[in-house]
């Protein structure tokens, strides 16, 4: 069977790498054809197994070779791109214009920006600027017949019709393929800082981040939690203690240490370190081994879930007498509390499948029960596809799965991706 572009075999599967939309289509159009399935593949940075091949007869589009800025416009403020150009060349191009594209996580030298957009990628900075799908003004995209679809645009308002782009962001590649992005720029703010504090209570991180938002709105760019357990590993320090990474970007070179110290001197407050305007902090740096430590440390059952602010008591509280109760489940939670995406990972041990399965079971019942997501920023994947089915509102389940039939199907594109077919 002859492909329509150049492929190589790896680890068994067949890997093509087209330069450009018209050799993507014409891979989707052989598939459409043939028995084969398509699988985009960016970084390969998913935590949901989203790029594990499942049929032998598989063509993965690896989007090495689209890797492009096609044009960086300082007078509408938007960059345009291929869709396998890496996050942190797209950062690196907006800023070389002193410009921001103000989505960053840590991989940013290995995803790609068609697979954060897949993902609708959310990050450090979501507090403020909110998910990738904010930052995207249209897309270029390869539907499953083959049909390339041109939404890219660079106007500010545009209602000449549904902005049907918006489908493509965070459906993980099922509804189509990305092939070129155009992103939203905005002016970068001259001065940074970034505070590690200490303190002893969620309820007083929940408070100071009410007063931080309030008094900064705009200017304040994260605001992180790490719980107890990983911040003992993290810092080598007393159990009980929470660590929080705040950070404030504005046009005043100031520093906001005194006034916190003055608002919170009843909270038993500590500001550990305060780093401005570095390109990579030492307590950033601290956020990404903290991420390494959990596999580390074997906390490897993983929650990625988001509550309303006024939840995180609750749930938290009720964690606890759940974990007090079952010694068999140690948590090792870290989160965005300044967008209420919570972390939770446990030890389980005994690892068996029945633990994993009450404790999973567990936490989504108590996330739905207060209002939450049981996918916040990672997504489905293969790994989570059981659980539209189980905790959408069955109506907006079944309009899911028949968008899906209608755009493709024969299921070319992630079959059982999101949702079992
Ligand atoms: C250390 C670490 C930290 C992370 N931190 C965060 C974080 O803070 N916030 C967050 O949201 N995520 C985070 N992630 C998850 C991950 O980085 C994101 O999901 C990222 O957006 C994936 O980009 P990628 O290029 O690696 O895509 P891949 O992993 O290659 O693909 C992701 C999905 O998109 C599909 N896809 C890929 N390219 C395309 C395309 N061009 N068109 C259509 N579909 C496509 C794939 O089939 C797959 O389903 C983290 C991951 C790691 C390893």
């Amino acid at each position: 069977m002859k492909f329509p572009i150049k492929t190589i075999k790896r680890n068994n599967q067949i890997v093509a790498f087209p330069k450009n939309t018209s050799e993507v289509s014409k891979l989707v159009k052989f598939a459409k054809k043939s028995k084969y399935h398509i699988l985009p593949i960016g970084g390969e940075t998913n935590r949901v197994d989203g790029t594990k091949p499942q049929f032998e007869k598989t063509i993965l589009i690896d989007f090495k070779k689209m890797n492009r800025i096609e044009e960086v416009d300082t007078n509408n403020f938007i960059i345009t791109a291929q869709g396998g150009t890496l996050l942190k060349t797209i950062q690196k191009s907006a800023n070389s214009k002193k410009l921001l594209f103000p989505v960053n996580i840590a991989p940013n030298d290995k995803c790609t920006i068609g697979g954060n957009i897949s993902t609708n990628v959310g990050g450090l900075q979501t507090l403020r600027y909110g998910n990738i799908e904010d930052h995207v003004n249209g897309l270029e995209v390869v539907l499953s017949d083959g049909t390339i679809l041109n939404f890219l645009n660079k106007l500010k308002k545009d209602n000449f019709g549904p902005k049907l782009w918006k489908l493509f962001c965070g459906s993980e590649g099922i509804f189509g393929i990305i092939t070129r992005a155009s992103l939203k720029l905005i002016p970068k703010k001259d001065y940074k800082s970034t505070y590690l504090i200490q303190i002893n209570s969620l309820n007083k991180s929940i408070r100071l981040l009410k007063y931080l938002r309030n008094k900064y709105f705009d200017n304040l760019t994260s605001f992180e939690i790490i719980f107890p357990l990983p911040s003992s590993l993290l810092f080598n320090e007393n159990k009980n203690n929470y660590n929080l990474i705040i950070e404030i970007q504005s046009n005043d070179n100031k520093n906001y240490k005194n006034e916190l110290n003055k608002h919170f001197s009843s909270m038993n407050l500590v500001i550990n370190k305060r780093e401005d305007n570095k390109a990579k902090s030492w307590i950033w740096k601290k956020r990404e081994i903290l991420v390494y430590n959990q596999i580390k440390y074997n906390f490897t059952e993983k929650f990625d879930i988001s509550l309303p602010l006024d939840k995180w008591s609750t749930f938290i509280n009720k964690i606890d007498t759940f974990t007090k109760n079952n010694k068999e489940f140690t948590p090792y939670f870290f989160g965005h509390l300044g967008d209420g995406n919570l972390h939770c990972n446990f030890k389980v041990n005994p690892f068996t499948k029945k633990n994993c399965s009450n404790l999973s079971k567990f936490i989504y019942e108590l996330t739905i029960k207060n209002q939450g997501s049981v996918a916040a920023e990672h997504g489905l994947g293969l790994k989570k596809n059981n659980l539209l089915k189980k905790y959408k509102p069955n109506k907006n389940y079944i309009f899911l799965k028949n968008l899906k039939k209608h755009l493709d199907p024969d299921f070319k594109l992630g079959k059982n991706k999101l949702f079992k077919a």
